[in-house]
């Protein structure tokens, strides 16, 4: 049989049809935006911990996964605290001893910075301290740290830093005690009574870099003081030797790398300002505020 329609049924079909096809243009239109849209990330199922420190608390705690954090927030830089580096606090009056003159800060300039840094608001406190994430607030958080033990931390260092109500942290080369110039056993006990922080600086002072892991061992422990923190001997290491010291349970390990530490710094690389001796107040605090 055959179909025939009039104009009028003829119209209707047509305009049906067209609405069926504006129809099918705008679902299919509709589909095509909604791909192209960005893509949204689903809500995290979890909360996310934020930690303001990095640095755990190795000797008191058993080791914890840390929280995942996304990438901008574990590279948030919260705080800069300058670890300063002396070695003697002395006069050298032997012209041709370069070496000892760039090691040396005269007792009159040492004395002329901690007196600075106190009328600045800067507050000494132990280099454990900051390795356990705990930081001064009582003002600017700084570190002074002196390297190998000489006698003058006793006779010249310390009635400076008690003058002016700050510490230090003393890194001791224990083989070097009750040598000429260097700390005598009732000395180091002391700067430990004052309430000055003892580290380790190994027996010998010998290159860490070149030592098997055995003898490095035995240089580390052997010089073990009452701090768990620790000074490489002229800044040589090795990967080995950061593991050693992590296995000893030491909190750090302070380098000479010049730079001002942060809590991004890795805790057993962390970067110190040298105090060279020879500096004008000028310097010393650009040193200090990380201006050179
Ligand atoms: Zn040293």
């Amino acid at each position: 049989m055959k179909l025939k329609l009039t104009d009028r049924q003829t119209s209707v079909v047509v305009r049906l049809a067209i609405i069926g096809l504006t129809i099918a243009l705008m679902i299919c239109g509709y589909n095509i935006w909604k791909y192209l849209q960005p893509h949204t990330l689903s809500k995290p199922t979890r909360n996310i911990t934020l930690v303001t420190t990095k640095y755990p608390i190795k000797r008191t705690q058993p080791a914890t996964p840390a929280p995942v954090l996304s990438i901008s927030v574990s590279k948030q830089i919260t705080y800069r605290v300058p670890i300063l580096m002396y070695h003697y606090i002395r006069i050298v009056t032997n012209p041709a001893d370069r070496l000892g003159y760039n090691l040396s800060v005269t007792p009159q300039n040492f004395a002329a910075q901690v007196q600075w840094l106190t009328e600045n608001g800067y507050q000494t406190f132990p280099l454990s301290d900051f390795c356990q994430g705990k930081i001064s607030t009582k003002g600017k958080p700084i570190i002074l740290t002196f390297d190998d033990g000489h006698n003058d931390a006793y006779t010249q260092a310390l009635p400076v830093l008690q003058k002016y109500h700050q510490m230090g942290t003393f890194f001791i080369i224990s083989h070097f005690l009750n040598r000429p110039q260097y700390l005598s056993t009732a000395q180091l006990a002391g700067l430990k009574a004052a309430g000055e922080e003892l580290g380790d600086h190994t027996m010998d002072h010998v290159d860490l870099a070149n030592e098997s892991p055995t003898e490095q061992q035995k240089e580390i422990i052997g010089a073990e003081q009452s701090s768990p923190v620790f000074a490489y001997p002229s800044s040589k290491y090795t990967q080995t030797t950061e593991q050693l010291l992590a296995k000893d349970g030491f909190l750090c390990a302070v380098t000479e790398i010049p730079a001002i530490a942060t809590n991004q710094s890795p805790l057993y690389q962390l970067p110190r300002v040298r105090i060279r001796g020879g500096e004008t107040l000028s310097e010393f605090i650009a040193a200090v505020e990380g201006k050179i």
